[in-house]
């Protein structure tokens, strides 16, 4: 029996992965408008934190992503772009002391509260305004280098992959998807039973997607040298974040909902660098090596990705990751085989607008 062919088009995290559990079942081809790993996945820090936000709450799934993530990179052959040495969130502020303290009481298999005192003792070099939670699950991954190897672990698996190759457009069919691409200054058009698209920050690009009500938030992050840096330091979330990545650290980030271009910004960096030396003061003598920057996309509507048949039953998305692609990309694509088999298995929580589903789709069978 002939497999069923999907173009995939980005070459990010969503791409990367959906391609690296396809390829088992399907023919896959992924397109990317750049190179592997060129729009947000290429800003990101790499930071997978199941409890974020001010109050540390819970991620969507955090359980399933968690295993997800860990399950992907043991699958990618990817464990040296993983460092899984927990998360530790010290306190930025007074009322974030009860909001911790609550969150080690309610999600015990996930944090525990450290008063300052066994904060000073773990990690000297880390201010804190009164203690921190310690996330034992948690970490932090290389995304341009995970992705890479999910690309390779999928050509091995008969994958194939087209960098320079842009998506322009498509026209479903009763059969399957023309996919419109333009590849240098030549336009064809390839047929293919499933188009999935993961253009992530490219959205824009793509008028067909205007009904999704996707949103952009650009951001930056800084790769800075530290002499002398504090070692052993797990990566850091409290107000931005400080990621260890070999001998350099990765700082983030800044949110601008409005932006006219994808330039860095001299005062957002100052900024970064501002309030991550609050949390480890060392960071004072860093020097800057280099800026990253992407745009987060989110669904207005549900802050969750968006994922399944979009219009019809061919045309699928997986798009939306927003700020927490490594703990939604793998738990998506994951089960990208299984739903694209019967679509009535994506949760509703993630299933695009019921507007905008295919005509012909029915609701979950009783
Ligand atoms: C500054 C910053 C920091 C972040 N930090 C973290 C973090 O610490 N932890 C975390 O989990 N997440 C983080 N994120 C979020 C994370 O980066 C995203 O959720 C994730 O990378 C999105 O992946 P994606 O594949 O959906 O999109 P993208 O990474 O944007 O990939 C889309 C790909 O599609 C290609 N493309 C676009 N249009 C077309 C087209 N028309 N045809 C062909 N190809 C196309 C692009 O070239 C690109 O390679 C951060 C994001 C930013 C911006």
């Amino acid at each position: 029996m002939p497999r069923p062919s999907v173009c995939i088009v980005g070459a990010g995290l969503a791409g990367a992965c959906a391609a690296l559990y396809l390829a088992d079942t399907y023919d896959v081809h992924v397109i990317d408008a750049e190179e592997a790993a060129s729009g947000a996945s290429g800003a990101a820090a790499g930071l997978a934190n199941p409890l974020m936000g001010r109050r540390a709450n819970l991620t969507w799934r955090a359980a399933e992503a968690w295993g997800a993530l860990t399950e992907t990179i043991a699958r990618a052959r990817a464990k040296s772009t993983f460092n899984d040495s927990g998360v530790l969130r010290p306190t930025t502020e007074p009322k974030q002391v009860r909001f911790f303290k609550d969150a080690a009481s309610e999600h015990p298999r996930w944090c525990d509260w450290w008063t300052a005192d066994t904060l000073a003792e773990r990690y000297p070099s880390v201010q804190a305004h009164d203690g921190a939670l310690w996330l034992p699950r948690g970490g932090a991954v290389d995304v341009p280098a995970f992705v890479r190897a999910a690309l390779v672990r999928a050509r091995t698996a008969g994958a194939t992959y087209t960098p320079r190759t842009r998506l322009l457009d498509w026209t479903p069919h009763d059969d399957g998807v023309a996919v419109h691409i333009e590849s240098g200054r030549a336009r064809t058009t390839q047929q293919y039973d499933y188009l999935l698209c993961c253009v992530g920050q490219g959205y824009p690009s793509l008028p067909a997607l205007e009904p999704l009500d996707l949103h952009g938030i650009k951001g930056q992050t800084l790769t800075v040298r530290l002499n002398d840096a504090p070692s052993g330091l797990p990566p850091i979330s409290g107000r931005g974040y400080i990621v260890p990545n070999q001998d350099t650290f990765v700082l983030g980030s800044s949110y601008e909902h409005e932006f006219a271009d994808l330039q860095p910004s001299e005062a957002e960096t100052q900024r970064i660098l501002q309030k991550t030396s609050a949390m480890l003061p060392a960071l004072e003598r860093a020097t800057v090596q280099d800026v990253a920057v992407g745009v987060r996309v989110k669904h207005d509507a549900t802050n969750l990705p968006l994922v399944g048949p979009f219009q019809h039953p061919r045309t699928w998305v997986m798009l939306g990751l927003g700020s927490k692609g490594l703990l939604t990309a793998p738990l998506i694509a994951r089960k990208l085989p299984q739903w694209m088999r019967a679509s009535h298995r994506v949760p509703a929580a993630i299933r695009v607008p019921k507007a905008l589903l295919p005509n012909s789709w029915t609701p979950t069978p009783s």
